[in-house]
């Protein structure tokens, strides 16, 4: 299966992404964990994307694009994958049909997370990611840590991160309905999107969200 997984910032895309990816046992690809890790890694494209993450805008789609496409053509995407966080732009959607087309393959689905603007909010205000590895996510009072500071899977210390702060967020969820959020009438034109509400216990939205793929 080859599902893009669309919602603003905080609405639990990569929480699902992990539980879905599992479930239907294709990788999660998160382009926002990819940066991050390029970033901890001090790489070249690190380089080029901190400035815009940490702004709260758009990595530039040259950057982007070929990032993705990359991790696509890995071996273990062969069968499938979950993108989250990307496409991010109706350009990045365009490029991103045009690659599977060139391999014969299309999407499957397009699921849309819908969680009110004051939920995210509170999410991404308690949000602690690991600093080993930022799939790894906690919530200060939604998800506690076993040990506060300390990550449950690998022992890393949990830290906010620097785009989580209240004025960067504000310029995220504008990206998001200025820049994102035309995605999904694309996609909708294409008969893909499905969208769940994202609200409630975690295992009920990946319940709604497996429901919503069958
Ligand atoms: P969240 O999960 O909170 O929405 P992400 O981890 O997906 O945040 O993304 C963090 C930042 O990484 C974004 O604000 C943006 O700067 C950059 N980023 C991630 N994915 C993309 C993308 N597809 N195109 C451009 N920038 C991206
Ligand atoms: P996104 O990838 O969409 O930015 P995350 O998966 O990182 O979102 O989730 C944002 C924050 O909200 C995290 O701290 C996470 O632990 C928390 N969270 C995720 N899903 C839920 C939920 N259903 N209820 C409460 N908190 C949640
Ligand atoms: P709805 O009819 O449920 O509001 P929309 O397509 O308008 O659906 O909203 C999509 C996403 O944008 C939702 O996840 C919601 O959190 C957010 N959203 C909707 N309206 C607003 C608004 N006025 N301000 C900020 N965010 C909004």
């Amino acid at each position: 299966m080859r599902i893009v997984l669309v919602g603003p910032p905080g609405a639990g895309k990569g929480t699902q992404a992990a539980f879905l990816a599992k479930n239907l046992s294709i990788p999660h690809i998160s382009t926002g964990d990819l940066f991050r890790a390029n970033i901890s890694q001090g790489t070249e494209l690190g380089k080029q994307a901190k400035a815009f993450m940490d702004a709260g805008n758009l990595v530039p789609d040259e950057v982007t694009i070929g990032m993705a496409k990359d991790r696509m053509e890995q071996p273990d995407a062969e069968r499938g994958f979950l993108l989250d966080g990307f496409p991010r732009n109706v350009s990045q959607a365009v490029a991103l049909d045009e690659t599977l087309k060139a391999e014969s393959m299309k999407l499957d689905a397009v699921l849309d997370l819908e969680v009110p603007e004051d939920e995210v909010v509170k999410r991404i205000a308690g949000r602690r990611i690991c600093r080993k590895d930022s799939s790894h996510v906690f919530h200060v009072t939604y998800k506690r840590p076993e040990k506060e500071g300390v990550c449950d899977v690998c022992g890393g210390e949990l830290y906010q991160r620097e785009d989580d702060s209240e004025a960067t967020v504000r310029k995220r969820l504008e990206v998001y309905h200025t820049q994102t959020e035309p995605i999904i009438d694309f996609y909708r034109e294409q008969g893909l999107v499905v969208t769940i509400s994202a609200l409630g216990k975690v295992e009920d939205v990946t319940g709604r969200a497996m429901e919503a793929l069958r």
